[in-house]
């Protein structure tokens, strides 16, 4: 431990197990689902337990999967692919 100490916290990491991928496929699922029936809202879910396992590539796939259906033409979409493609950023 280091001699200043001045917050200790505990945290669990996401256990990656069969029943992960069931749950991220149950969500993935209700994708764009409408929620709000009232309002005519569809409800989106981006982050770290909607794709493959904890990391920050998971959590920037969830955003790109929505923005690959909300707006597929999107110009930022689409430099983000470029940069994918040429190894630099997501996976
Ligand atoms: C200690 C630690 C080390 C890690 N190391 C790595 C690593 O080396 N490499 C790697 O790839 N990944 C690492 N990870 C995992 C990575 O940080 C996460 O997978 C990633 O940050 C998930 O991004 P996210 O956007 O889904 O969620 P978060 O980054 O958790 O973002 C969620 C945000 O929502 C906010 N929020 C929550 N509730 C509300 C609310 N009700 N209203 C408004 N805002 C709210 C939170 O404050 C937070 O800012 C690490 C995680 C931890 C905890």
């Amino acid at each position: 431990m280091p001699t200043a100490l001045y917050h200790i916290r505990t945290y669990d990491h996401l256990k990656i197990t069969l029943d992960h991928f069931r749950a991220q496929r149950s969500l993935v699922a209700l994708q764009g689902e409408n929620n709000f029936k009232e309002k005519k809202k569809n409800i989106w879910l981006a982050g770290l337990y909607m794709h493959d396992i904890d990391c920050h590539e998971s959590a920037i796939m969830s955003a790109v999967n929505i923005a690959q259906v909300l707006d597929p033409q999107s110009e930022n979409l689409r430099l983000l692919m470029v940069q994918n493609q040429a190894g630099h950023s997501t996976h």
